[in-house]
C-alpha cells in the first residue's frame, strides 16, 4: 500500500493556505486511499525565535485542528515529531550525506535568515539544518508520497536527493519519495499582498485567513483583499496576482476551476462576497469540530500517545538499518 506522510509546524495559527495546500487533501483524499502519517512538526519550530509556552498552546492547537479537519486516527497515524525520537536519530545521519552548499541553497532558509536579520536576531543553525530533519521526517517511513504545498516541493526534492545519494553510497535502506502538489491553490497569496505565500508565521494579521477566524472577520478579509488594476476579471498569476489569487481561493473552495470561474465575474465586488462566503462555508466544520474536541483534551491526548506509538513502531525498523549501512555497530 501506498504510504504517506506530510507534517505541519505549530509557528503559529493555522490558516486557509495550510488546509486548502494540503490539509484538506489529507482529510479527504490521501487518509483513504494511503497508509498515512501526519505530524505535528514541533521541532521544526525550534528554529526560529521562540517562545516556549506557544510552541507548547500551539502543538495542542495544531494538532486539535488536524482532527478537526476530518484527519481519523481509526485510518491515520497523528502525532508529534519530538515524541518519536528516530526523526532526530536519522537526521543526524543524513547530515553526514547532505553538503552545507545545499542546504544554503534552500529557499526557505534564504527567506527566513533574513527574516530574523531583519528582526534583529541571529539564525540559529538548525535554521539551516531543517531540510535534513525534514528529510529524516519523510525518510524515516519508507514514504511513497508527500502531499505538500508548492512551498516545500524544494524540500521534499532534497529529500529525493539525499535518498539516493545514501542508497548509492551505503546500499538500499530508504524509498525515495516523492512530492504532490494540489492542482488548485498549491500556493495561496497573502491578501495584502499578493507576491508573498499566506504563511502562518508572518506578523501580518489582515492578509490572512485563519482557520479559526470568525465568519464576519473572513469576510472583512477577503472582500478587503488587493486587488490589480483593471476592471475585467481575468485569471493571469502574473500581471493580476491579487485578483488570481482570489480565484483560486473561490475554486479550492467551490471545487470550480479557476480560468473558468473568470468568466462567469464581470466586477471584483461579486468575486469578492462570493469568496468570501465560500470561505466562511469551508471553514464552518471545521471550526465546529474544533469547539467540541475542544472540550475533550482527553480525547486529544489519547490519539497522539498511540501515533507516537504507531509511529515509532514503523519508523524504528528503517533507522536501524540506516545506522547498519553508515557503518555503525549495533548495541551490544
Ligand atoms: P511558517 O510560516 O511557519 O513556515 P506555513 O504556513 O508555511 O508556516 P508550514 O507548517 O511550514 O506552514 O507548512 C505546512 C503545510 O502547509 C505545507 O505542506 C506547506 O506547503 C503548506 N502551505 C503553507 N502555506 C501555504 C500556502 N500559502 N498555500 C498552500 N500551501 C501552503
Ligand atoms: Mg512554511
Amino acid at each position: 500500500m501506498t504510504r504517506v506522510f506530510s507534517g505541519i509546524q505549530p509557528t503559529g495559527h493555522l490558516t486557509l493556505g495550510n488546509y486548502l495546500g494540503a490539509m484538506r487533501r489529507w482529510a479527504e483524499v490521501d487518509q483513504h486511499r494511503a497508509e498515512s502519517l501526519f505530524c505535528v512538526v514541533d521541532l521544526h519550530a525550534l528554529t526560529m525565535d521562540h517562545d516556549p509556552a506557544r510552541v507548547r498552546r500551539l502543538s495542542r492547537q495544531t494538532a486539535t485542528l488536524l482532527l478537526a479537519a476530518g484527519l481519523d486516527p481509526d485510518v491515520c497515524t497523528v502525532f508529534l515529531q519530538s515524541h518519536v525520537d528516530e526523526h532526530t536519530r536519522l537526521s543526524y545521519l543524513l547530515e553526514c550525506v547532505a553538503t552545507d552548499g545545499e542546504m544554503r541553497r534552500m529557499i526557505q532558509y534564504k527567506e527566513k535568515a533574513a527574516k530574523e536579520r531583519d528582526r534583529g536576531g541571529s539564525v540559529r543553525l538548525s535554521l539551516l539544518t531543517y531540510p535534513v530533519l525534514m528529510a529524516a521526517d519523510i525518510l524515516a517511513y519508507g514514504t511513497d508520497e508527500v502531499p505538500v504545498g508548492e512551498d516545500q516541493a524544494q524540500h521534499v526534492e532534497l529529500t529525493r536527493d539525499l535518498a539516493v545519494r545514501f542508497n548509492q553510497r551505503y546500499g538500499q535502506a530508504f524509498v525515495v519519495p516523492r512530492a504532490t502538489i494540489p492542482r488548485v491553490a498549491a500556493r495561496v497569496m497573502n491578501l495584502q499582498d499578493p507576491a508573498r505565500k499566506m504563511g502562518k508565521s508572518d506578523d501580518s494579521g489582515t492578509g490572512v485567513v485563519y482557520l479559526l477566524d470568525e465568519p464576519d472577520v473572513v469576510r472583512k478579509k477577503v472582500l478587503r483583499a488587493v486587488t490589480d488594476s483593471g476592471r475585467d476579471v481575468v485569471y493571469d498569476r502574473a500581471e493580476r496576482p491579487g485578483l488570481a489569487n482570489l480565484l483560486d481561493i473561490l475554486a479550492a473552495c467551490t471545487g470550480g476551476n479557476p480560468e473558468s470561474l473568470a468568466d462567469v465575474y464581470d466586477s471584483y465586488g461579486s468575486l469578492k462576497r462570493d469568496t468570501a462566503e465560500a470561505v466562511v462555508e469551508v471553514l464552518r466544520p471545521v471550526q465546529a469540530r474544533h469547539r467540541e474536541l475542544c472540550a475533550d483534551p482527553a480525547y486529544v491526548e489519547g490519539v497522539l500517545r498511540d501515533g507516537a506509538e504507531k509511529a515509532r513502531a514503523l519508523a524504528r525498523p528503517t533507522v536501524d538499518t540506516a545506522y547498519r549501512a553508515i557503518g555503525l555497530l549495533p548495541p551490544v
